[in-house]
């Protein structure tokens, strides 16, 4: 069909909108070249729409027959207005929260308690097909669940969106579905422990942000064991990139850790006075942000879950005690008071930082831990320097050593994480061997904001090797299909995301010279950024910002993000002064804090596998034995290096199994219960790649219908005489001969006919025009 048979009057089309983002309107008069006159369906208002290039028409509706269809494939015409549309009509009109996009199950976050994941519904969904009732996060738990046990293959369900977009939710309703489903009724009731993680994850883990009151500020994949008999036989958790700045800093209307709150809260009534913890607003580590409640949510009964789940897990009461005095010194540790005033002090250096000798929180410190109050006074004020012939030790200025006391800070809770992290690995792990395991992993999708720093590099780049493994998941897919229906079709180019993902992993790339930059001595953010001006121009994905230099940009399959590189380095390296650790090591009140920093050489052991399944260390490479031997902390491995690697493992693992594709969408910013805000919905579905879905669909041969059901709906347009009810497939095909002039718009497969984009939407338009 040509253009002009196509925007015939009264076609019916979608023009752009500031709000809406896009509208519906209808043609008045048949296109002639270079002007298209509609009238919107809302207003009536005529308007004239200017055409200058024929190839970007405005789009077309689909008929309403395909309207708030489970599957937005199923959709003839295929394009952006259209997925909107549709989940809209489908969220709004129909409360449906869930719409599948193919292999991706679309999650509209409804901000309102749906009677729809009690145990009736999980039954409902057991032992079903995803087409046979309506999309469900059951029916993606189902289809992973019975993919399982029939091909013996492990399986992955991977979630991502924004925060606040319903990740940890849905997260934990398919964990409860294979709960369900994978019970086991022996008495050591492994899904009773798999799911009492979830409240300590969320305990150490989560915070209240300005977008989520309960924000998990850290990835974590969990896998879940079957047996033989595909029963729940233990699991085992990994985690990534916990944000630890949070623990010594909060924007306004934010919070800190929920544990902190809740311990505040528990330590009166729980009879805990040796933490010496008072409100929790006397607290530096606590009050920044400066929004102490959540609404509905009381700390103390949480605090009280949180114990229980922690008894649930195994850790003892005595572990526990361990555990809050780790975090009251960290409270306390905020509190400490490092000063430069001279006249109080009484002092020489003016410039430098001193603590009080009566310092209250310092003192609790000390004894909270067992160490030695003038070592640590010391050591919070000075810095060791070592030079090739002495060492010197010389007192910090103030802002130095509170960026080091807070370093500190960041440092125990992190290893505070790691091990509550290997602690629910110890439970989950019944110590029979796995068979097969489903993992679930829950990561922040694509993010960016005003202000980018390496938090968002590492989140995006984390997002760009999913959406490569994805991308070539639904490749594959797709090509299967083609050879099972022996359709003859060549593959178009998909969009593959290696070019960018090389930015950021080649040998001179973001990653190496972050690295290079962190080894030289004089090595800064400034350097950095013009390392990579320089080395990095001739990479496609790699843009030097307009104006500034203290910034990069990398144009990801998503988006196109600057970033700054102010703290890059720091962060990167992560570095603690040794001589406060040393001290803090040497406590004697607390073997909890020897457990803590014994566990891995590393410092972020809470992104290894549990240790049963750890490789060997690579053996060490010839060259490094010739260099002069560094001190540890040095060589510890930095934090993109470590984060690579990570995901490299989980690249690793997701590869083997057969993924499935959660996509949660969060439709306003003000947690209304079913309102849909189209642009912010459109940027998430551009983020996380349902559209690019769209696109790889609609390149081919989306709309997919099988002989018969082609015939039921169809054969009024054929005359009687062809009708052949012995042969189907002869009947269709004289059907489309008529109707459909090129060839190369659909293809005969063994069950079933395919067609290119809009097709079936023509068919639709002679139907109507028959009846
Ligand atoms: P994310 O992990 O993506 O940041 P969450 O899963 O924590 O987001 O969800 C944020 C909030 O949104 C939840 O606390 C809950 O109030 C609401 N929510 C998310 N999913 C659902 C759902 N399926 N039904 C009802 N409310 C939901
Ligand atoms: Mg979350």
């Amino acid at each position: 069909m040509t253009t002009k048979e196509l925007y015939t009057k009264g076609a019916r089309i979608w023009v752009e909108h500031p709000v809406k983002v896009w509208e519906g309107a209808t043609v008045t008069s048949d296109y002639r070249s270079g002007v298209l006159i509609v009238q919107l369906d809302d207003n009536k208002e005529i308007r004239q729409i200017k055409i200058p290039d024929e190839g970007r028409m405005p789009p077309l509706r689909n008929p309403s027959l395909l309207i708030g269809q489970n599957d937005l494939t199923s959709l003839s015409y295929l394009h952006e207005p259209a997925v909107l549309h549709n989940l809209k009509v489908r969220f709004c009109d129909r409360n449906a929260i869930y719409t599948y996009c193919g292999i991706v199950l679309v999650a509209i976050n409804p901000y309102y308690d749906l009677p729809i994941y009690g145990d009736e519904t999980i039954m409902a969904y057991r032992g079903q097909s995803m087409g046979d009732l309506d999309p469900h996060i059951f029916a993606v738990s189902e289809e992973a669940y019975t993919k399982l046990e029939r091909e013996r293959r492990d399986q992955s369900i991977i979630v991502s969106g924004e925060s606040g977009a319903g990740k940890t939710v849905s997260a934990k309703y398919a964990m409860r579905y294979f709960a369900a489903v994978g019970g086991n009724a022996s008495e050591t009731q492994v899904e009773r422990k798999v799911l009492a993680s979830s409240p300590i994850m969320e305990a150490i883990g989560n915070a209240k942000t300005t977008r989520n009151d309960n924000s998990s500020r850290f990835g974590k994949f969990i896998e879940i064991h079957f047996d033989n008999q595909y029963r729940i036989s233990g699991a085992s958790m990994r985690t990534y990139l916990l944000e630890k700045s949070r623990v010594v800093y909060q924007s306004a209307g934010e919070r800190n850790y929920h544990i902190f709150y809740q311990l505040c809260a528990g330590a009166a009534t729980e009879k805990m006075p040796e933490l010496q913890l008072d409100h929790q607003d006397t607290f530096h580590y606590l009050n920044q942000g400066g929004s102490p409640e959540i609404d509905g949510v009381d700390d103390y009964k949480t605090f009280r879950e949180t114990k229980n789940a922690l008894s649930t897990l195994g850790v003892t009461e005595s572990e526990q005690r361990s555990m809050f005095t780790v975090l009251a010194a960290i409270l306390h540790l905020g509190n400490v008071e490092l000063t430069s005033d001279p006249d109080e002090m009484q002092l020489d250096n003016q410039d430098g930082a001193y603590i009080r000798p009566n310092d209250k929180h310092l003192s609790i410190v000390c004894s909270l831990l067992g160490v030695s109050k003038p070592e640590l006074s010391r050591w919070l004020t000075h810095r060791r320097i070592a030079s090739a012939h002495e060492v010197i030790v010389s007192r910090m200025d103030v802002q130095r050593a509170v960026f080091a006391r807070d370093a500190l800070a960041k440092r125990m809770y992190g290893k505070l994480f790691a091990w509550l992290v290997q602690a629910v690995n110890r439970a989950l792990d019944t110590g029979n061997a796995k068979k097969h395991f489903i993992g679930v992993l829950d990561i922040y999708g694509f993010e960016t904001f005003e202000i980018n720093s390496f938090e968002q590099f590492c989140i995006n780049y984390a997002n760009e090797k999913l959406q490569q493994q994805f991308n070539s998941h639904v490749f594959k897919l797709e090509q299967d299909e083609y050879i099972k229906e022996e359709i003859s079709w060549k593959m178009i180019d998909f969009y593959d995301n290696q070019p960018c993902i090389d930015l950021i992993e080649d040998r001179l790339g973001v990653l190496a010279l972050l690295d290079e930059e962190c080894r030289v001595p004089q090595g800064s953010d400034m350097g950095f950024v013009s390392k990579l001006h320089d080395k990095c121009s001739n990479y496609p994905h790699f843009l030097k910002p307009r104006f500034g230099s203290a910034a990069f940009i990398i144009k990801h399959f998503a988006d196109i993000v600057e970033y700054q590189c102010g703290g890059f380095l720091e962060k990167n390296r992560d570095t603690v002064l040794e001589e406060q650790l040393e001290c803090i090591k040497s406590a004697t009140n607390c073997r909890l804090i020897h457990s803590m920093f014994a566990e891995s050489p590393s410092d972020h052991s809470a992104t290894l596998p549990p240790p049963s399944r750890r490789r060997t260390t690579p053996s060490v490479p010839l060259a490094s034995l010739t260099q002069p031997p560094r001190r540890t902390s040095t060589q510890k491995q930095t934090v993109g290096a470590q984060f690579r690697q990570s995901l490299s493992a989980l690249m690793a693992t997701l590869s083997a199994t057969t993924p499935h594709y959660v996509r949660c969408i969060k439709p306003n910013d003000t947690k209304q219960a079913f309102q849909f805000d189209a642009a912010r919905a459109v940027n998430q579905l551009r983020a996380c790649g349902v559209l690019e879905t769209i696109r790889i669909s609609a390149a081919g041969f989306p709309s997919r219908w099988l002989y018969q059901d082609f015939f039921y709906r169809y054969r009024l347009l054929c005359r009687f005489k062809e009708i052949d009810r012995g042969d189907i497939k002869k009947t269709c095909s004289s059907i489309l001969q008529r109707y459909l002039k090129e060839p190369d718009k659909y293809q005969f497969g063994t069950t079933k006919i395919f067609f290119r984009a809009g097709q079936v939407a023509y068919l639709e338009k002679v139907r109507a025009d028959l009846q």
